[in-house]
This record gives structure tokens, C-alpha cells and sequence, in this order.
């Protein structure tokens, strides 16, 4: 079993421990999205563990919410903040640049081979995605010949694109958007996902399957009526609502070219599965197409700092350049100076310690020993994944593939029992709030530079907390 190195680890002070015992304390001020849950107090961290206030170290199997991609503690990211920090904390992007936005957006669009030739940083992956609907709207004001009729949207049910109003109602999560829906634009509306575990017919081949979501899209478009969509948005990868699940060979270009028939902007949706979960920096390398808007956060700024962009096809920059020369959207903390030092040093790290190959290997790994672990459990229905990103879905029949009601809330009574001291594993919760679309899950998504003995640690903790709650 795994003994922490306590030279490092940073071991609670007695105030710390003190806030940690008394958890009505620990809620008087914050607000937490569950307002009767009293969340573990962390206080410290090291390589893939995470420490509370009372000393117990846990796992972080997904590095929150596939986040921390290096780990708690790098120090090397530490030096490069405290850097950033003494040059210039801030300074408004309305009036000016800083050399650790430029350098970081000049590493990304080389790290595109160029196909993308702009960023545009901002704090959270709600604001790129919003950031990204918007520009395509703006895009088709400025063509040559201006189609100012594209205003709808076409996205995927079972989907998440973050919880502000715009990106919500881009996304298709049921129990997040219900009691906000009298605010969510009716010029969004949302096909099915490719998700063989549930959506593909029996006699149908992976080919037929892919042809039939093609055809779908190509239905919606002659719905809503083809010259008025503006973009297509879709995770390339989907993380939080549906659970990892990989794009079946061919799917996503057949939905670009459906797109591209139509003249409306394909837009990836890389927040979760991007800047190298996947096993390759974009996750769209793996699938033969490049989008016209790109949207990236979680392994960008690994935690380090709160920061996301919007990756921008060279075509729309050159349109937006040659119309009004502008984008029309700014945030105050675009570009921060600091966020931009903290994820040029994290993607430099990714480069140096080579550790896209790492997330490709133990991925590997990680799939291997799920499936010989859990394959015959009789409430893991489905075990689906790429890279360091997996996903386990629960059943209460196999045969049938039933779901457990919603009032279970299964996958937060799997997360809590990790965090239990016997466990000490941190588990994302997942499910598709209650549309009837997928069931519960559960995500693992450990850090870039995890080891083979991390992933037996894991895999053996969370087979313990599925048999503590599901049974054997
Ligand atoms: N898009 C996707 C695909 C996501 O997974 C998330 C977050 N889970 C978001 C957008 C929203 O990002 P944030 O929480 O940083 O606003």
C-alpha cells in the first residue's frame, strides 16, 4: 500500500485541524452547491494525494474534475507564478498584452500546427464556451456576403458545456437546466450522442450506427432550416454528463461534413478532454478533423490557476480581421497575466517530462485492469474510456440495462463512500440528470505523470467501493 512521504506532504497546523473538526464552521460562509453537505476541509497536497485538515490522505483518482493533470504540488509551477507575480500581477486586456498571454497563445497555436492561429484566454470553460458561440454568431456578420440569419445552435442531448445561462442552454443536462428553463435560448436545440452502450441497434455495424447519427444531425438542420445554424457544438470527448465515452471511428468527421454541406462553423467542445487527456494534446487529432472554434481549460492550467481559451481556426480569425477587426465580447480578467505564466510552465512540463506518452500507457493500463476487475460485476454495465480518462456505468440488470432512479443518487453515494478513511479515494460523480438518456457513472481520470503501482492502488480502492455500495 501507498506511505506518504511526510517530509513533503504538508502535515495540518492545529488551526487547520481545528477548522476540520467543527464542519458547521468550516459552511458558515462558504457556499457550497450543496448547501447541507459539509465538505472535507484540504489543506494540503502532494503528487496525486490530496490532504484534509484531519490528516487523512486521499487519492484523487480524477484530479477533481480531471484537473490537477500534474499533480498537487509542482513546484516548478509554483516558481513560475511567483515570477509572473513580481513582473506584473494585472493589467486590463482591453488596453493592453503581456508577454506570458502572448507566449502561452503562441504555444498553442504552434501546438496546433498552426490550424488554429489565435487564442483568447479567459478564467473558466463556461466563459469559452459562451466566448465560442458568440464569435460564431459574430463570424457570419462579417463575411463578405453577410448571413446574418444564422442565430441557432445544434449541440447533443446528454451534454455538458458549463452552467451560465448561454453554455447551459448549449448543454442538455436535464436536472441542471429545468427550473432555469424559461431563460434558455429556444434557438438551441439538441441530437443524440454517439453512445453505442445505449444508442446503438443490435443488428447495426459501428459503420451503420455512425451513417444513422450523421443523418440525424442532417435532419435537424433541415428541421430548424439549414441557413439559419451558426454552429454545431460537441464535447469531442464527453466527460461529466455522459462518461467518457470515445467517439466511434469516423463519427465526428461525418458530423463536420455534414456541417460543412450546410456552411455552419463545427465547434469542439476540448474542456475536459483536451490539452492531453486523451493521450494526444487535442483530442480531435485522434479523429481526422480540425474545427473551426476549439474550446480548451481543465489540463490547461492543471489546477494551477483558474484559465481556459478558445482556440480559433485561421478562416474565422481572418474574417473577424477583415470585418470589424474585433471580436465583440471582453472579460476583465482575459489574458490574466499570472493564469497564462501558471499554464505556459504546466504545458512546457507536459513537453519536457514527456508525459503524453505516459497518459497513453498507463490509460492502457488503467482500461485493462478495469475490465478484469469489473467486468463481471453485475452492476457495472458498461467500462468505456481513452488515454487517462475512463468511465465506469452502473446498471440494476445487465441484460435490461435499467438505470437506478435518480432519488439513488448512486454515483454520489459511490464518491462519498471513497472519501470514507477505509477508501480514501476521490471519485467524479456523474449522470445524466435524470433526461433517461444514461445512468449513473463514475469517472477515473488520475494525473499525466501517474505510475503503474498508483493505478492498482486505484483501481483495487474504487473495485472496494463499488462492492461497499453495490455489493460483490
Ligand atoms: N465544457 C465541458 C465539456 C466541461 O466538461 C465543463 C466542466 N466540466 C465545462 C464546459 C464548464 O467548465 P467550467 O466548469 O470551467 O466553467
Amino acid at each position: 500500500d501507498y506511505t506518504p512521504d511526510t517530509e513533503t506532504v504538508h502535515v495540518p497546523t492545529s488551526s487547520e485541524k481545528q477548522l476540520g473538526s467543527s464542519p458547521a464552521e468550516l459552511s458558515s460562509g462558504v457556499l457550497y452547491h450543496q448547501l447541507r453537505r459539509e465538505p472535507l476541509n484540504i489543506v494540503g497536497g502532494k503528487g496525486s494525494y490530496l490532504v484534509t485538515s484531519t490528516g487523512l490522505e486521499i487519492l484523487d483518482a480524477t484530479c477533481g474534475a480531471a484537473v490537477s493533470c500534474l499533480g498537487h504540488s509542482d513546484e516548478r509551477v509554483h516558481e513560475a507564478i511567483m515570477d509572473q507575480l513580481k513582473k506584473i500581477p494585472y493589467c486590463y486586456s482591453l488596453y493592453f498584452t503581456n508577454s506570458a498571454a502572448e507566449d502561452l497563445s503562441r504555444l498553442l497555436v504552434d501546438s496546433t500546427g498552426g490550424k488554429m492561429s489565435r487564442a483568447f484566454i479567459v478564467s473558466s470553460g463556461t466563459e469559452a464556451v459562451e466566448a465560442a458561440v458568440k464569435m460564431s454568431i459574430q463570424y457570419f456578420t462579417e463575411l463578405a456576403v453577410p448571413q446574418p440569419q444564422r442565430v441557432k445552435i445544434i449541440s447533443r442531448q446528454s451534454s455538458y458545456h458549463g452552467n451560465t445561462l448561454g453554455s447551459l442552454a448549449v448543454g442538455h443536462h436535464a436536472s441542471r437546466r429545468r427550473i432555469y428553463e424559461s431563460l434558455l435560448s429556444k434557438n438551441i436545440s439538441h441530437v443524440p450522442q454517439c453512445y453505442p452502450y445505449r444508442g446503438m441497434k443490435p443488428q447495426e455495424t459501428t459503420e451503420e450506427y455512425v451513417a444513422r447519427l450523421a443523418q440525424e444531425l442532417e435532419d435537424e438542420f433541415q428541421r430548424v432550416g439549414p441557413n439559419t445554424v451558426a454552429a454545431f457544438v460537441a464535447e469531442t470527448m464527453p466527460g461529466a454528463t455522459l462518461g467518457c465515452v470515445p467517439p466511434l471511428p469516423g463519427y465526428l468527421k461525418a458530423l463536420k461534413a455534414v456541417c460543412e454541406r450546410h456552411g455552419a462553423l463545427f465547434i469542439l467542445d476540448e474542456v475536459m478532454s483536451g490539452m492531453g487527456r486523451t493521450g494526444t494534446l487535442h483530442a480531435w487529432e485522434q479523429e481526422d478533423v480540425v474545427p473551426d472554434l476549439q474550446t480548451i481549460a481543465k489540463g490547461l492550467g492543471a489546477g494551477y490557476a483558474p484559465i481556459a481559451g478558445l482556440l480559433i481556426n485561421k478562416h474565422v480569425v481572418d474574417t473577424l480581421s477583415k470585418g470589424t477587426g474585433a471580436f465583440v465580447h471582453s472579460q476583465t480578467y482575459q489574458g490574466h497575466p499570472v493564469a497564462c505564466a501558471a499554464a505556459y510552465r504546466v504545458q512546457q512540463i507536459i513537453q519536457d517530462d514527456n508525459l503524453l506518452p505516459n497518459v497513453r500507457e498507463m490509460g492502457a493500463y488503467l482500461g485493462e485492469l478495469l475490465h478484469e476487475h469489473l467486468d463481471n460485476h453485475p452492476h457495472v454495465g458498461d467500462i468505456r474510456g481513452r488515454g487517462l480518462f475512463w468511465a465506469m456505468e452502473f446498471v440494476q440488470d445487465k441484460q435490461t440495462k435499467a438505470s437506478y432512479p435518480p432519488s439513488k443518487a448512486l454515483s454520489w453515494t459511490l464518491h462519498t463512500t471513497g472519501l470514507k478513511p477505509k477508501h480514501a479515494i476521490s471519485l467524479m460523480p456523474g449522470s445524466g440528470g435524470a433526461d433517461g438518456v444514461n445512468g449513473d457513472h463514475i469517472i477515473l481520470a488520475p494525473p499525466y505523470n501517474t505510475t503503474r503501482d498508483e493505478i492498482r492502488l486505484m483501481v483495487d480502492r474504487t473495485v472496494r467501493v463499488i462492492q461497499e455500495v453495490l455489493g460483490d
